[in-house]
């Protein structure tokens, strides 16, 4: 296993515990966006919404989010 094997495993994981969570809050993982980022505050564009559905941050700071979680 190399270490690109190993990051998508961790990103799997990731992303399964925050499935998990949503569906702990009582959230639909999909079709459910927020209309503000979580992290800065800054309304998300519909345009965005309909396109990942369950977003919860703006386009910079995902991207952010994501290299970090990397
Ligand atoms: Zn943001």
């Amino acid at each position: 296993m190399d270490i690109c094997d190993k990051a998508n495993d961790y990103a799997d994981h990731l992303n399964r515990n925050a499935l998990a969570n949503q569906l702990a809050k009582g959230r639909s993982p999909v079709g459910d966006s927020f209309t503000e980022c979580v992290d800065c505050g800054e309304p998300i564009p519909i345009k965005r919404r309909q396109a990942m559905p369950g977003c919860v941050r703006c386009v910079s700071c995902e991207a952010r989010h994501e290299k970090v979680r990397m």
